[in-house]
Order: structure tokens, then C-alpha cells, then sequence
């Protein structure tokens, strides 16, 4: 009976320690993650496109003649809000929401857009789709190569990425005229990209020499961090050229993980460590 009073002593000290450690990592990683991942900044791309950053995701909104076109619902507040101003420029207008893959903070807006046109990847599956994201609306469109919606100001490439890079869903949109491609988290800018379940830091490689291929880079909306020049996206490859020769030349590696020491991140999860794990 020692023995078994012994153990249960060493488990519920184990517990109390695990649960200490968490609230530490919580309250100096996660909560202030949290905190600027809600902050929202907008910037006027021209007369017709508004890039909406933070709150979730970034979002595009774009006004054509025939419709708006919405990219990525946000999250709470934020979603809200996003909302409402898309459906004040859309005045009566259809509205086409996208999402760019399943993740909560780019999809959490979406139960608002109740009878809108929701397109997203053609791999999920619908109850892959319910499982990810709970109660979220579920789409209309699944695009399984790609979609392409041509207006009289706009053609915009709406793609699915051939490889499980973020998800096994990935969109990426294009307009064509403006040349600017909201990536999804195919592309963070200054972050460091958390690596789930099978998606691989060479599929990103793959998508990135897909992308380059086939459009013009220009102006990059990050799935996080400012929208910028193709920079963002040179930056974002070249951090996973580096950690594959991170992995290759261990000698390197500190150097290495060092040139990204500003870029947010969290230990263990969103962190140069992790990807390196991932080669
Ligand atoms: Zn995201």
C-alpha cells in the first residue's frame, strides 16, 4: 500500500508542476500572442481593395461592379466588425467570402455571411471541415484546382495548393490587374510558421517555386504580420532555406536560428527548433 501511496503522491506533485508550468507559459507566450494577434490595422490599397490586418488572419476586401469579394472571416470582434464593412461598401451586392484554409482565425467570422457564396479547397471534405471548425458555416465552393471570377475591372485566380503545405487545403487568391496575392498562411511576415500534423516545411518549399511560377509577385498579404513588396516573400523562403541547412550542417545552426531571433514566435510549437524537427 506504500508503494501505491507513493505513486499517486509523485502523479499529483507531476500535475502541479505541469499545471504551474502551463499558466507560466500561458501568461508570458500564449496570452501576449494573443493580445497582437487581436490588434487590427487598415490600409487602403487603392479606391477598391482594403487590406484588413490582425484580428484573426489577415483579410482582403475588394469592390467590383458585380459583387464583393471578402478574403478570410477573422475572429470575434474583428469578424464582426469586417462584416459590417463589407456589407456597408457591398450595398446590396453579392458577397463572396474565401477562405484560405480551415484554421479558426481565418474562418471564425464566417457564421455572419448567412446565404453569401463561401468558397475553400477542394480537399477538405465536409465533416473534415465541421471537425476543424465546430459550429463555422460551411462552404458552397470547394476548389480543387482552381477558380478563376473575371469582372470588368478585376480577373482574380483563386488556387488550390498542390501540396499539404499549412493544411492539405491551402488557397491562395490573385488579382490579376493590382498584382497582389493573399498567400494564407503559406507566407507569415516575420513569424515563424507553426508546422501541424502532415504538412511538411518542403511542401511549403514546393509552394513557394509553384507560386513563383505562376504569377507575377508583387505585392504579398501574408496570411500574419504587414502586407508588403514579393520581400515578404523572399524573406519567408529564404528562413526555411536556412533552417534545411540548419538541419544539414548542424555547425551552422545557432547562427542560423539566430537571424530570426526578432520574428514572433512561441517555444516549442512556432519555433525555428520545431521546423528544423520537421526536415
Ligand atoms: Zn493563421
Amino acid at each position: 500500500m506504500k508503494i501505491v501511496k507513493l505513486i499517486l503522491k509523485i502523479s499529483g506533485v507531476c500535475i502541479a508542476l505541469f499545471a504551474v508550468l502551463g499558466f507560466i507559459y500561458y501568461l508570458n507566450y500564449i496570452k501576449p500572442f494573443k493580445a497582437q494577434m487581436a490588434k487590427t490595422m487598415h490600409v487602403n490599397f487603392d479606391m477598391n481593395l482594403m487590406i484588413v490586418h490582425g484580428g484573426g488572419g489577415n483579410s482582403g476586401l475588394l469592390l467590383l461592379d458585380s459583387m464583393v469579394l471578402v478574403i478570410d472571416s477573422k475572429m470575434d470582434e474583428a469578424a464582426q466588425e469586417l462584416y459590417k464593412m463589407a456589407t456597408n461598401i457591398a450595398e446590396g451586392k453579392p458577397i463572396y467570402l474565401v477562405n484560405t484554409h480551415h484554421h479558426p482565425d481565418h474562418v471564425g467570422g464566417n457564421q455572419l455571411y448567412k446565404g453569401a457564396t463561401i468558397i475553400a479547397g477542394g480537399n477538405y471534405t465536409e465533416a473534415s471541415w465541421k471537425q476543424e471548425t465546430g459550429s463555422t458555416q460551411l462552404p458552397t465552393i470547394w476548389v480543387k484546382d482552381s477558380l478563376v471570377i473575371e469582372t470588368r475591372t478585376e480577373k482574380i485566380s483563386i488556387v488550390n495548393i498542390p501540396f499539404v503545405a499549412h493544411t492539405e487545403s491551402d488557397l491562395v487568391v490573385y488579382l490579376h490587374n493590382k498584382k497582389v496575392l493573399f498567400t494564407g498562411d503559406i507566407v507569415l511576415n516575420k513569424q515563424i510558421p507553426m508546422i501541424l500534423g502532415s504538412s511538411t516545411p518542403m511542401a511549403y518549399l514546393d509552394a513557394f517555386t509553384y507560386l513563383s511560377n505562376r504569377f507575377e509577385l508583387s505585392t504579398i498579404v501574408p496570411g500574419h504580420g504587414n502586407m508588403g513588396s514579393s520581400k515578404v516573400f523572399t524573406d519567408f523562403k529564404q528562413y526555411f532555406l536556412d533552417m534545411q541547412e540548419a538541419k544539414n550542417n548542424p555547425n551552422q545552426k545557432d547562427n542560423l536560428i539566430a537571424k530570426y531571433e526578432t520574428w514572433t514566435q512561441l517555444p516549442f510549437f512556432m519555433s525555428p527548433q520545431a521546423t528544423i524537427r520537421k526536415f
